[in-house]
């Protein structure tokens, strides 16, 4: 079986009491304390149909206070260049040398564990296949995969390749043969539209590990997740902003504040998105820094 790295949950730093509830701040407070900003994309600035209110003259504010920035999403449906012709045009500012995306980890994991060159089964739209690394593509029902990269939910017939891409690592499996399977996104929930939600790539990884675990035990491959809240994404992005104190902004508990937090940075819970601060029910590793309504006008 190939070796992967295991998806080790965060290690968070000291717990705040979770029956503390953290401040609210306001965007003209965050801009006197922090020096640089790490964004999430889906409930801070966009839902899957357009912009959020007031984001793009938010980011026009950090240009303007001199703040540099980047989008940290775990989006791997498409690579930066794509994301950002999308994010222009729902009217935002975005460059594509903004977006760290946990797709784009894709080909430097590939690499690390010695899976560069081999059959390759990639689940996601057309634009996600880029993330590959030029590893040759096989569909989900195509035995010889060594790979399986979820990397989203959209752009295929959903359960028949699930059911393919699960009959296949399972015949691989009694074989003694290598499956490796990689989740660049682990977020389970997404906003599709104000007040309506949608299944993301994540749940592909849990439904497949489930399944598999029934027939193998412990023997069965474990997904390894590279997006938020793993610390992968988080390194990357921050050697890229190359501040001192950045914050990051996100709409998640789980992912955008648990991870912040393990990547050593105060983490801004933003109303508009998939969480909200319910004091009782939130562990103290994922207690936010900081509460702020929304990113637009206040
Ligand atoms: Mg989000």
């Amino acid at each position: 079986m190939a070796r992967t790295t295991p998806p080790t949950a965060p290690t968070p730093p000291t717990s705040r009491a979770a029956s503390t509830p953290p401040a609210c701040t306001t965007v003209a407070a965050l801009l006197r304390q922090y020096d640089g900003f790490l964004l999430d994309a889906y409930g801070v600035l966009v839902h899957g149909g357009g912009q959020l209110p007031g984001a793009a003259a938010f980011l026009r504010q950090l240009d303007a206070a001199g703040k540099p920035w980047l989008i940290v999403t775990n989006d791997a449906s498409k690579t930066p260049a794509n994301a950002a012709e999308r994010y222009q045009a729902w009217g935002l500012p975005v460059a594509a040398d903004r977006i760290v995306s946990s797709g784009s980890l894709l080909p430097e994991w590939l690499a690390h564990n010695g899976l560069r060159g081999v059959p390759t089964c990639l689940l996601g739209p057309a634009s996600a296949r880029a993330f590959a690394g030029g590893n040759p593509l096989v569909a989900p029902g195509d035995r010889t995969w060594q790979v399986l990269a979820l990397c989203d939910e959209a752009g295929f017939d959903f359960l028949a390749a699930m059911d393919a891409a699960l009959s296949t690592a399972i015949h691989r499996l009694d074989r003694g043969l290598p499956v490796a399977i990689v989740a660049p996104n682990p977020d389970l929930i997404y906003n599709a539209a104000p007040a309506r939600f949608g299944f993301a790539a994540g749940t592909m990884a849990r439904m497949l590990s489930d399944a598999l675990r029934l027939r193998f035990g412990e023997a069965a491959p474990t997904p390894t997740l590279l997006g938020k809240p793993h610390g992968p994404i988080f390194a990357a992005a921050i050697a890229r902003l190359g501040v001192k104190n950045p914050v990051m902004l996100g709409d998640q508990l789980a992912t955008d504040v648990l991870g912040a937090r393990c990547a050593g940075l105060d983490a801004v819970l933003v109303g508009t998105g998939v969480s909200s601060w319910q004091a009782n029910r939130v562990p103290p590793s994922e207690a936010p820094t900081w509460l702020l309504a929304t990113v637009g006008a206040e």
